[in-house]
């Protein structure tokens, strides 16, 4: 390697590292180390295929891929021989896969979504070319119940496929399954498909004592969750649905010896790899002290912003902390994600106490809130 590309890469890891040191507005868990398994970045692995089926191709980490799967169906409650999913390229790619099998199932179903969707789930409508209802949100990012089942009264003949958020990208809001059900009950709707998308949450709800429960002991359908959480160096996701929805609509593939019951065609071996190790190292009791460190956490920025009377907000069970938008300046800096008039801070494990209180205190001192609270506490004392 020559001195030119050497510093060119030093350069770049000086860079990332700092930057990976003040990032605060995305839902990535940066705290993980994975060199354990870096020997097997120097050879191909392609998981090409489905999951379960052994192909001719050797080079793949299928037995990886089917022990997280095992991992994420205990979680969410479905039975061994009854799931099926596999290791996607992210939320995204499981949000499609959601979506695809819901076509296919109801070829002239009408999805409904808030409008606090993620933006993958109106794309795969209109790749997927499904109607669309948008339905209108509440403050806080839930689903608008009334407006969902004016909706859907209005489409009563149609099934209804339905992507519920369970933690909205935004505010981390969460819709209500058991309202929804009430709703297609109330209204005789007896063909419908429910996708959850619970890219960030999906590993952070089931270890909360009293979070509302989403799982396969209800009618759900399909569910997408992101890496976000467990923290990956390559983005990647798990998608779980029901074995007899993929049945309905896999082809044989000749050539690679496999099914095709996968978006894509080539997959990622080495995400399985990684998945595997963090369930392993971690277990569910690790994750979910994790889980508990981070709402525990969020709760504490959300304190500390509410005392100095600052306007922000935190939805139960989140770890999304959305507060009003800062200058220009400390969003650079904390790499904040902004959404019109706001922005929020996602705990994540990497986002500690003491970072919390750096970035309280930056916020303070440019609002001049720091100012204004001794003034008072002066002026206070005069009286
Ligand atoms: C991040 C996110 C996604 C997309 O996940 P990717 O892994 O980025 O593809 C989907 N839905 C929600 C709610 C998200 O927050």
């Amino acid at each position: 390697m020559s001195n030119k590309v050497a510093k060119e890469l030093a350069d770049f890891l000086l860079q990332i590292e700092q930057r990976s040191q003040l990032h605060a507005g995305y839902p990535y868990n940066l705290s993980c180390d994975y060199s354990a398994i870096g020997k097997f970045f120097n050879f191909l692995l392609n998981n090409a295929g489905d999951p379960y089926i052994e192909p001719d191709f050797g080079l793949h980490s299928r037995k990886f891929e089917q022990e997280v799967l095992s991992f994420f169906a205990q979680l969410y409650k479905i039975p061994e021989n009854q799931f099926w999913g596999y290791v996607t390229a992210g939320g995204t790619e499981g949000n499609f896969y959601g979506m695809f099998l819901a076509r296919e199932i109801y070829p002239n179903g009408i999805l409904y979504s808030s409008q606090d969707s993620h933006y993958s789930i109106p794309k795969a409508a209109k790749l997927l070319r499904i109607q669309h209802n948008v339905v209108n949100s509440q403050i806080n990012g839930e689903m608008n119940y009334e407006h969902f089942e004016q909706l859907i009264k209005e489409n009563r003949n149609y099934p209804a496929l339905i992507n519920l958020n369970i933690g909205t990208t935004v505010k981390g809001a969460i819709d209500n399954l058991d309202k929804v059900l009430e709703i297609l009950e109330r209204n005789q709707i007896k063909d419908y498909y429910i996708h959850c998308d619970a890219a960030l949450s999906g590993l952070i709800l089931p270890f909360l004592d009293g979070a509302p429960q989403v799982n396969f002991q209800k009618p759900i359908d399909s569910i997408a969750i992101s890496a976000k959480f467990i923290g990956s160096p390559l983005p990647c996701g798990v998608v779980l649905t029901k074995k007899k929805w993929v049945e309905k609509v896999e082809t044989a593939i000749e050539y690679i010896g496999s099914s095709d019951t996968t978006i894509l065609g080539s997959r990622n071996g080495h995400t399985p790899l990684i998945l595997w190790y963090a369930m392993k190292t971690r277990g569910y009791d690790g994750l979910a002290k994790e889980a508990k460190t981070c709402i525990d956490n969020a709760q504490y920025l959300f304190q500390q912003l509410k005392i100095r009377e600052y306007p922000c907000m935190l939805n139960k069970f989140s770890n999304t902390v959305v507060f009003q938008k800062p200058s220009q300046k400390l969003i650079k800096k904390w790499q904040l994600a902004i959404y019109e008039n706001w922005v929020h801070i996602i705990v994540m494990q990497n986002i500690d106490r003491h970072k919390i209180d750096t970035f309280v205190n930056e916020l303070l001192l440019e609002e001049g809130l720091v100012d204004q609270i001794e003034n008072f506490q002066r002026q206070s004392a005069l009286h």
